[in-house]
């Protein structure tokens, strides 16, 4: 069984409003074990609503579309669906009288614009609207040879869709679609390497049609595996999804550093908890943002502070790398005492004339009480993201220094 979620509204095809209902919409479909397999845009245009309306009811087994049901002449939906139902629009009385009542109790006379919104096409019921004049519509067709299509049209206004949604749409698909089955996921965080290298360090498990499925997606350096499984009940995804979890830990080792909406820097912070450790941080060339990271993910009792410096091109000794890392080091240290903190992290500067795309090499440096070290990320890319990869790898040394005191310490 799949789903087709139409959004309507020119406001919508140009880019002017960000469809954030399509989104909100497949996420409460998933949770009635109904997975969404479309979503699609139209614009105010009779014809396009009409072939729109045609194809999901014919590809889709539930359709939910938004919008396009206000008094306006460009609230074109209920038209559009009756012409892809090849019937008529008829006035439906008790919508009529709402309507009627709410204007007369806002002490407004009602405009006759807004007698549309009492139209339903024939055999389709109006799903009532506490918050608007807008009623949505519900009907099911049948279909030869298939189980009827269900279709469900609400307002585009979010907040009175999600209402309408939790009164009306929900109960009528749960008591239609008894849960036949559930869908859970469950999303891994990897940063380290690139996304194919870690492709093919997970064999089979990308594979479509695997169950459970696996995706990937990555951003800015960070890689996401999404295990999305399907059963019976939570308890058979449960298991699945452990099963899977297992094979990605064994294949990724260390590349793995958290779940969900985990970033780098809680990892970190998760480190440096465990071991007691505070850590303070000096940035040149990163531009602030393992600072700015820290100070959202708030950790008071491990984030000391940072000092963040202007790009200082120039200073970058090519024919001598170790003084670069001794400053870094210094650096360090240095940011370390200033802070009072057990652990300084230094990054930078960025190196001088070098265009990010050809790819640069930063130094960033650990200095702990009883030891430092310092290493070299390469980064390329495109300028807008060189930097944050460049702090990435930097926090990503961090992490993997804790992983290993941790492992030392213990063993
Ligand atoms: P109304 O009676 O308010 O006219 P409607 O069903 O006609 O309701 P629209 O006119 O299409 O809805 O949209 C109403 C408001 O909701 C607009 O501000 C629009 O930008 C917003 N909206 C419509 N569709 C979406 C969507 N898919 N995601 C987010 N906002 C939306």
């Amino acid at each position: 069984m799949r789903a087709e979620i139409l959004s309507i509204g020119d406001e919508l095809i140009t880019g002017q409003r960000l469809d954030t209902n399509s989104a909100w919409l497949s996420a409460r479909l998933l949770e009635l074990g109904i997975r969404a397999a479309f979503h699609t845009t139209v614009g105010d245009d009779l014809d396009s609503n009409v072939d729109a309306f045609r194809l999901a009811m014919e590809r889709a087994d539930v359709v939910v579309a938004t919008g396009g049901l206000g008094p306006t002449a460009d609230d074109l939906t209920r038209d559009a669906l009756a012409a892809a139902c090849d019937t008529e629009l008829d006035v439906d009385r008790e919508s009529l009288d709402r309507i009627t009542a709410l204007f007369a109790r806002r002490g407004r006379p009602m405009p006759e614009r807004n007698r549309v919104q009492a139209l339903v096409p024939r055999g389709a019921r109006p799903i009532p609207n506490p918050n608007g004049t807008a009623p949505g519509i519900e009907l099911s067709r049948d279909r030869a040879g298939r189980t009827p299509v269900w279709l469900f049209a609400l307002p585009g206004v979010p907040a009175e869709m999600i209402e309408m949604w939790h009164a009306s749409v929900a109960p009528r698909l749960q008591s239609e679609f008894p849960r036949p089955r559930v869908w859970k996921h469950h999303v891994v965080k990897c940063f380290g390497a690139g996304e194919s290298e870690l492709e093919a360090r997970l064999p089979d498990l990308i594979r479509r049609g695997r169950r459970p499925e696996v995706g990937i997606t990555v951003s800015q350096a960070t890689i996401s595996l999404r295990i999305q499984a399907e059963g019976t009940d939570e308890g058979e995804c449960d298991a699945l999804i452990a099963e899977t979890r297992a094979a990605i830990d064994a294949c990724l080792g260390t590349l793995v550093f958290g779940t969900g909406d985990d970033e780098l820097q809680h990892a970190v912070a998760c480190l440096l908890q465990e071991r007691r450790y505070s850590l303070a941080v000096h940035e040149s060339g990163t531009q602030g943002r393992i600072a700015s990271w820290f100070a959202e993910a708030g950790a008071p009792s491990v984030w000391r502070g940072a000092i963040v410096e202007p790009d200082s091109p120039g200073e970058a000794d090519p024919g001598r790398p170790d003084a670069e890392s001794e400053r870094v080091i210094e650096r360090a240290r240095r940011c370390r005492d200033a802070f009072g903190a057990d652990i300084g992290l230094a990054v930078g500067p960025w190196p001088a004339n070098r265009s990010s795309s050809d790819g640069a090499r930063i130094v960033f440096a650990v200095a702990a009480r009883d030891g430092a070290f310092s290493q070299t990320a390469s980064v390329a890319g495109h300028p807008d993201l060189v930097r944050t990869r460049a702090a990435k790898q930097a926090l990503n040394g961090l992490r993997l220094w804790l992983l290993r005191e941790t492992t030392s310490t213990r063993g």
